[in-house]
């Protein structure tokens, strides 16, 4: 398990007895959530006798059994159903863009996590419920959370993944443990891509521009994530020569999770040429860049004063924290522009 710091610290700590009834792992796309959640699932059916938590042989039966997707007591959802917030839930009904079958499957979906939150372990000591990446609003499978959560069950895992937290609903959240995933190094990241067989030289060009997200760096690789960068630089250009930007890049997606994650990478760049335009004003000409490929057009940039450009960061990193709340991604962006006016 690469990455993941936090959760190898904590639930490296704790006994099966000692594990608390529902977790969320939060931090953004590509860090390893789904993963060590998957891995945990498994260090609880193994069957080989062991002292700590975490850790599973991988050959005996509950292994091969969970390995082949076939274990009883293991459920995971693709994510898209449930508890989301009764405001996300107005913002994907106004578009009015899902279609009757989509609609269908989210209450089928729905349906099922409330079926599943009502089933006990079967062929071992422990249930596990993984949900990714919640985006949904169901009263039904809320309620259904939520009642499990008041009175969970004693062998019930839940694990929630989330790449904004401050979309849960608080009763919800206030009943889960939260682990936090912090972004993957960048030698962490090359690791990974050299391992599924990328060559060195292109896993350390994607790894360097992945910014700590495994997914962004197989996007990068892919060729998709190039033009959300170019999209991102000009936003920038626009904002800070006070023209208003183009914002039509959240246009790409229609789901409300899929903007905000489009969101949430372009401030991750904006961040990034932000902090190499204070560099190069303040530091010089020479000063270490994050986007080195960039200078010339970073360098073009209209200068600001020194408090200027600390208060434009100082803002930049307040829109990163208000783009993992409910807030409409456009709206986030607008925010943004305004305070770089
Ligand atoms: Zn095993």
């Amino acid at each position: 398990m690469v990455g993941a710091s936090r959760a190898l610290a904590y639930f490296g700590m704790l006994e099966p007895a000692s594990l608390s009834h529902g977790y969320l792992f939060s931090g953004q796309a590509g860090v390893g959530k789904k993963t060590f959640a998957r891995r945990l699932a498994q260090s609880l059916f193994c069957r080989q006798p062991k002292t700590a938590l975490l850790g599973y042989d991988g050959s005996c039966a509950a292994c091969t059994s969970f390995l082949a997707g076939s274990y009883p007591d293991y459920y995971e959802s693709e994510g898209r159903i449930v508890i989301g917030s009764a405001q996300e839930a107005a913002d994907t009904g106004r578009d009015g863009e899902r279609s009757e079958s989509v609609r269908e499957r989210e209450r089928m979906e729905s349906r099922a996590l409330v079926r599943e939150l009502q089933l006990r372990p079967y062929s071992g000591q422990w249930r596990v419920v993984v949900l990714g990446d919640i985006e949904f609003a169901s009263t039904e499978a809320a309620h259904a959370l939520l009642r499990f959560l008041e009175e969970p069950p004693p062998d019930v895992l839940i694990v929630l993944t989330t790449e904004a937290p401050g979309t849960l609903l608080d009763t919800i959240r206030s009943r889960l443990i939260e682990i936090p995933f912090p972004p993957l190094a960048r030698d962490e990241v090359e690791r990974i891509l050299e391992r599924d067989g990328i060559d060195r030289s292109r896993a350390r060009f994607a790894a360097s521009a992945a910014m700590g997200s495994i997914t962004r760096a197989r996007a990068i690789l892919d060729g998709q994530e190039t033009g959300l960068r170019e999209a991102a630089l000009t936003w920038f250009e626009d904002a800070i020569s006070g023209r208003t930007p183009d914002s039509s890049f959240l246009d790409r997606a229609s789901k409300a999770a899929d903007k905000r994650r489009i969101a949430g990478d372009v401030l991750e760049f904006v961040r990034v040429f932000a902090r190499d335009w204070a560099a190069l004003q303040f530091l010089g000409r020479d000063a270490p860049l994050l986007a080195a490929d960039l200078k010339v057009r970073i360098q073009r940039l209209p200068k600001r004063s020194r408090a200027e450009a600390a208060e434009i960061l100082a803002q930049i990193a307040e829109t990163q924290r208000l783009a993992n709340t409910n807030v409409t991604p456009s709206l986030v962006l607008d925010f943004l522009r305004m305070r770089i006016t």
